[in-house]
């Protein structure tokens, strides 16, 4: 048995990835195309156990790698380095209040000490986290490419796979691209599941009319048509629509939650550990979410199989993410992924994995050679 009291963090490496993907995706808000930017994480305790997390910085959403990178090695490292893991509430706590903002580069360190505090213990992080409500996540895949034709070779193949359900991203260009596409998927895969998310693609003048066509397409649900900070609008679009309503940009966090709620801005919200920048905060706003009456997925921002994996562990702990999640990118993205075997999906579901800790491990010669920075030690 091992004694956390004794157990001290002894050293924390952190690497600035950059790791290719296989197409260009626009999201109403910002192009991705060639590589995607993610932060890893790796603390070492005494005993010589180690831990990994990641950072999927988006610089358009939540912030920038290179923020992420500066927050963990520069003004995070000094509440980490020598403290022993039974404090590691406070560790968390103490590196929150270092630096602002960052909440990619929080969550990281706090997965990377839930995954070596399960290295250590022998629990998955579900079990930390409070214990597993489920062991399987049905999985929703984005459509984001340009070239609607890809995104139609893509559908054919995550029906092969058993995927049920997609989220076409719409608001980047024409409203009669967006109804074509809606449509044709409609006509070829009747059989998907379509959500719709406008990533606050639309402007004031334009939102209602654009809205209120979607809407009638019946989609499971539209997200974050307009600006984050518009919650008037947001409210008087969930009004005017009868499908649902999602907040994603809108609600990182708890206080926005509350004023989510006090405003009536949407019907469900997408729960990211990116944007809370906490695993356990992230159980904590599904339950607030669930408690006003409103419904959660789990989404995902550019992120390789780790920071999935934490994603899936935060989900299968959440009684109240009830519309699957979006952890496609390992998979149906990425050209490579860092884990050392790959992320498990099976029939159209996420599985949570087994073994301790995030039950995943990473492949340290891939994140040596993607990375463009580093910085190791005590
Ligand atoms: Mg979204």
């Amino acid at each position: 048995m091992h004694d956390l009291n004794n157990e001290t963090i002894k050293s924390m490496d952190v690497w600035h990835i950059q790791l290719p993907v296989n197409a260009p995706r626009d999201h109403g808000i910002g192009l991705v195309k060639g590589a995607v930017d993610i932060i890893i994480v790796k603390l070492t305790s005494s005993s010589g156990a180690v831990g990994f997390g990641e950072g999927s910085p988006w610089s358009v959403f939540t912030g920038t790698a290179e923020a992420s990178f500066a927050a963990l090695n520069r003004y995070m490292r000094p509440h980490i380095i020598g403290r022993p893991l039974s404090e590691r509430q406070k560790i968390i706590s103490d590196c929150a209040l270092s630096v602002a903002h960052c909440t990619e580069a929080k969550v990281a360190l706090e997965t990377a000490l839930y995954d070596l505090l399960g290295q250590i213990s022998g629990l998955r992080v579900a079990d930390l986290l409070g214990g597993a409500f489920r062991e399987r996540i049905d999985l929703s895949c984005s459509l984001a490419n340009p070239d609607f034709d890809a995104d139609i070779m893509l559908c054919e193949r995550l029906v092969d796979d058993g995927v049920g359900m997609v989220k076409l991203k719409a608001g980047f260009a024409s409203h009669q691209f967006d109804m074509m596409r809606l449509e044709t998927l409609r006509k070829k895969f009747p059989q998907l599941d379509v959500r719709v998310d406008f990533n606050q693609g639309l402007n004031v003048d334009e939102a209602a009319m654009r809205v209120r066509d979607v809407a009638g397409m019946k989609p499971s649900f539209i997200e974050q048509p307009v600006a984050a900070h518009h919650f008037r609008l947001m409210a008087q679009l969930k009004q005017m629509i009868d499908v649902p309503l999602l907040a994603d940009e809108s609600v990182f966090n708890s206080a926005d939650l509350n004023r989510a709620i006090l405003q009536d801005i949407c019907d469900g919200i997408s729960v990211k550990i990116m944007k809370t920048g906490s695993l356990m905060g992230s159980v904590q706003l599904a339950a607030q979410a669930a408690s006003a009456g409103l419904s959660a997925y789990g989404g995902d921002m550019f992120e390789s199989g780790l920071a999935h994996a934490a994603g899936t562990h935060m989900i299968a702990a959440s009684a109240n993410i009830t519309l699957g999640c979006e952890f496609y990118q390992a998979k149906y993205y990425l050209e490579t992924d860092i884990l050392a075997t790959p992320f498990v999906i099976e029939n159209g579901q996420v599985v949570v994995p087994d073994g301790p800790g995030l039950g995943v491990y990473v492949d340290e010669d891939k994140v040596h050679h993607y990375a463009l920075n580093h910085a190791g030690g005590s």
